[in-house]
């Protein structure tokens, strides 16, 4: 399956926006590495309001 949700890891700096700002719940910060990670991307409305809110551009919708 494609990916639908891409986190630049290398970008990102775990500040949570994205988050808190998704309203399917499917983003999460990683406890180890503080970048954020996806859970169930299915689930993605695909709207892009992370990538709106992200200021570093670390996330992509494809
Ligand atoms: S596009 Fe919307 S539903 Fe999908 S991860 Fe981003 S904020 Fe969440
Ligand atoms: S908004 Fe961007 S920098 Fe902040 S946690 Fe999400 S992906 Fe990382």
């Amino acid at each position: 399956m494609n990916k639908i949700v891409l986190i630049d890891e290398s970008l990102c700096t775990g500040c949570g926006k994205c988050v808190g700002m998704c309203p399917q719940r499917i983003l999460y910060l990683d406890k180890e590495t503080g970048k954020c990670k996806v859970t169930d991307e299915t689930k993605c409305d695909r709207l892009g309001g992370c990538v709106w809110t992200c200021p570093v551009n670390a996330i992509k919708i494809t």
